[in-house]
């Protein structure tokens, strides 16, 4: 079985198998970067990982601000809250994200089960 000619971002050879017309898998074929480019730039618009270091960070200042009463305790426990439903709506997103490149590995396996079809 071939296997992809790309490699992780950490270096190491990617280990997807790839059909044997192709030599990279979908996150690593050049021919298909421009798609990749438009799935990443839809995942970006919604940017859920900046968007939970940033929910992170005003749950943090929330924490110090109630401590030292510049914000009432009241008023804290109202915007943890929203926050907290805000964190929720992300990790939403996120699951999506997680579905669409699963969706991706499968047409590359359904690509894969065709092409041994045919072979066969
Ligand atoms: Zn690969």
């Amino acid at each position: 079985m071939p296997r992809c000619a790309g490699s992780k971002p950490d270096g190491s050879p990617c280990e997807r198998i790839v059909p044997g017309s192709q030599s990279h898998c979908y996150s690593h074929d050049p021919d298909r970067a421009d798609e990749r480019r438009r799935a990443a730039s839809k995942a970006g618009k919604s940017k859920p990982n900046r968007d939970v270091a940033d929910i992170k960070r005003r749950l943090s200042e929330l924490a110090d601000s109630v401590l030292d009463g510049s914000v009432d305790k009241g008023v804290g426990a109202v915007v943890s809250q929203v926050l907290n439903v805000y964190l929720r709506a992300v990790s939403v997103e996120l699951k999506v994200k997680e579905v669409e490149e699963i969706e991706g590995r499968l047409e590359e396996l359904e690509a894969l089960l065709v092409q041994r079809e045919e072979a066969g």
